[in-house]
Parts: structure tokens; C-alpha cells; sequence
């Protein structure tokens, strides 16, 4: 087949409408994930509050009360816009120190609201002002600060801060099913008891923001080997409901661009790095550039793109100058979608409706066309 069928096709059951609380269309991370966390549209910045800045109950909360365990887990710092406004309540999501002291300070019926804590965003809680680290620890959590680490975790409350901010980009690590690991590790946590977990594929928004087609392809690889690990789960607990979507999209993502009928995905599968150490790396290897470009890209080159490294390479400032970096990064990503008629319209999010998923007990109830507000709601109704 040209085109090998994925999980993704499996479990396609809708849309969603993801517009925030305003005339702009155009949702932000924050505003989108209050909406999926509480059923509440808000502003753009809001973390788990309303348009009035008002706490508004999460559905994590309200399965912290009726006695679930919870979990979150993300490759974003933990902190982040999407798995703070399940967890934490703040009128900006820039404020990250805050909303890690919530983690730790706000408890539902004396106990702490989340089991379970797995991502980046180390920075956070190991501060000059305080240590959420050792208070976390005292409290009696076990913790883990890398993915080897994390197998010695045997049981719950757990706190996994992997890396000091976000985890490494999938391309180019030598974890790149990083979230599935940890994922396949939640369940084994999480999956005796009733849980509530929220799993972030949180960089796929970051390579929409780069334009960076590679990129996303490996998030969305691991995405995928996530889902793997969720289906068996459910297989074996029939009892239990996956419902995936994504907060908005991120870039314009244009399969077959510049009026050609044609994607040419085959040349992306063998691009090794996002563009970033990239153009780092075809610094380093000045001289012998193009020997870089052939391992870690590896599409022909024509002789204009060809020329314009060049004369990047040679114009550039000392090695670690990064506004050389920039350029160099920026023309190989225009380079890399050109070549295989991938298109963007935005560095930024767009707002068309985002697919649906799921799968698992009473999945019959989430398809069609849906507002984000709409998949807590139900979930709610079925939270008892
Ligand atoms: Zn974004």
C-alpha cells in the first residue's frame, strides 16, 4: 500500500472546534486545554481559570475527589500550559514557579491532587526560593530525574522531572519513544486502581511552531508507539476509555505545497536532525559541509540552495554565534520543505477543527462534530 494504515485511522471518530473565549478564533495552549480540562472557554494565558480569573474544577479534580489516582505525563516541562490547567490554577501561563507550588500546596481531602508526575521542567521545582524537590520527597514521593531512573520507581505518589526544561526533541535522541516509555511506565503505576491520566504529546506543537516537518514526524512516531501501549492496555482492560485530540494546530501543515500534487514523505524519513543541531552541526563541519548535509539530511541539493549555505557558512561569525545558527537553520528548513512540497502558512497556531479519537468504554459517545467544552462535559457525566 502507499499508504500504510496507522492507530490514528483506527480510532478516528470526529472533530473538535477549538476556539478560545474572544473574536480572535485563534486559541493558545492555555486557553484550549481549560476548555478540554473543565468544559470552560477562557482567554488565551488562562490555566484552569475562567474569563473572570476564577478557579473553574478540572477533570482531574473531580476524579481526585470521587477517589481516582491521577497522573500526568508529558514531554513538555510539567508545568506547561496543557498539563498545568488540569492541575493547577493561575491567570498566566507564564507563571511556572507558581504553578508548581500548586502542585505541591493545593490538596483535595488532605491528599495531594496529583499521584503522579512524569516530564521535564526540573528548573521549576529546584529553585533558590524553594526546593519542591525535597518537599516532594519528605512528603513521600519517590522521584526520578532521567528515563533509566525511572524504572527503579515502584509505586505511587511519583514525581519524574527528566529533564530542566522541555525533554529532548524525539529526532535526534537516543530516546525517541521517550513518552511511550514513559506512558508504558504509568500504566503499570496507575493501572490496578481507577485513574485519570492526561498524556501530552507536547512537542509536536513545538515542531509546528519551527515549520520543522522531520520533527514532527518523530513526535508523532512516538505519539504513535503511545498509542500502541494504551491499545494493549485497553485490550487487557476493557474497562478503561481513551479520548485523544489535539489542543489546536500548529503551522498550517500543508501536505502537497507550491501547486505540486505531490508529497514526497519518503525523503523526510531519512532526515536524522531538527533543524536546530542541524545547522550547528553544518557549523562545526564547516569545511566539509556537504558530507554533514549528506548524513543528516541527505536530499540533493541544487546549486542555488547550494550556494546560499556557502555564502551562509563563510559569512558566519564565530561558531556559536547564534543569530549564524538561526539562518542556517531557517534556510535548510526551507530547503528540506521545498524539496518535499511540504507547506506552513503560520509559526504560529491556526484554527480549523482538530480530529477526534477514541477508543474503549463509552467511546460511543465522543464523534461528530464537537466543541473542545463538550469532551469534559461528557466525561464528567461518566466520572462517578
Ligand atoms: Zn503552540
Amino acid at each position: 500500500l502507499p499508504v500504510a494504515p496507522t492507530l490514528f485511522d483506527e480510532i478516528t471518530r470526529g472533530t473538535v472546534q477549538t476556539y478560545p473565549h474572544d473574536d480572535t478564533f485563534v486559541t493558545d495552549s492555555a486557553a484550549a486545554a481549560t476548555a478540554l480540562s473543565a468544559g470552560v472557554k477562557t482567554y488565551n494565558g488562562a490555566i484552569g481559570v475562567d474569563v473572570d480569573k476564577k478557579p473553574v474544577e478540572t477533570l482531574l479534580e473531580r476524579a481526585k475527589k470521587h477517589g481516582y489516582q491521577t497522573g500526568l505525563v508529558v514531554t513538555s516541562p510539567v508545568t506547561h500550559a496543557t498539563p498545568a490547567s488540569f492541575a493547577a490554577h493561575v491567570a498566566s501561563r507564564s507563571d511556572a514557579q507558581r504553578i508548581a507550588d500548586q502542585y505541591f500546596d493545593q490538596k483535595i481531602n488532605d491528599q495531594f491532587r496529583i499521584d503522579l508526575i512524569l516530564g521535564g521542567g526540573k528548573k521549576f521545582f529546584e529553585r533558590e526560593d524553594r526546593n519542591l524537590i525535597s518537599e516532594f520527597k519528605s512528603a513521600g514521593f519517590q522521584y526520578a530525574e532521567s528515563l533509566q531512573q525511572l524504572n527503579q520507581i515502584t509505586g505511587l505518589p511519583a514525581l519524574g522531572l527528566l529533564a530542566d526544561d522541555g525533554m529532548p526533541h524525539a529526532l535526534g535522541s537516543t530516546h525517541p519513544t521517550r513518552l511511550a516509555n514513559m506512558v508504558e511506565k504509568s500504566l503499570d503505576l496507575l493501572g490496578k486502581k481507577p485513574f485519570f491520566l492526561l498524556v501530552e504529546a507536547s512537542q509536536i506543537d513545538w515542531c509546528g511552531h519551527a515549520n520543522d516537518i522531520a520533527c514532527a514526524i518523530a513526535e508523532m512516531h512516538d505519539l504513535h508507539e503511545t498509542l500502541k501501549v494504551v491499545d494493549s492496555y485497553i485490550k487487557d482492560n476493557p474497562d478503561t476509555l481513551l479520548i485523544m485530540t489535539a489542543d489546536h494546530n500548529t503551522g498550517g501543515l500543508t501536505v502537497g505545497a507550491n501547486n505540486e500534487y505531490a508529497w514526497r514523505s519518503e525523503l523526510i524519513r531519512d532526515i536524522k536532525l531538527t533543524a536546530s543541531p542541524l545547522a550547528q552541526a553544518l557549523l562545526d563541519g564547516k569545511k566539509d559541509w556537504r558530507k554533514v548535509w549528506d548524513e543528516q539530511v541527505g536530499i540533493t541539493l541544487n546549486d542555488t540552495d547550494a550556494k546560499a549555505i556557502d555564502s551562509l557558512l563563510r559569512s558566519a561569525p564565530p561558531k556559536d554565534a547564534k543569530s549564524a545558527r538561526d539562518q542556517l537553520a531557517r534556510l535548510s528548513l526551507d530547503i528540506i520543505n521545498k524539496a518535499t512540497a511540504t507547506g506552513w502558512t503560520s509559526f504560529g497556531h491556526t484554527g480549523e477543527d482538530v480530529l477526534l479519537f477514541a477508543k474503549g468504554k463509552s467511546s460511543e459517545l465522543f464523534h461528530g462534530n464537537m466543541n473542545n467544552t463538550q469532551i469534559p462535559e461528557t466525561l464528567m457525566k461518566l466520572m462517578k
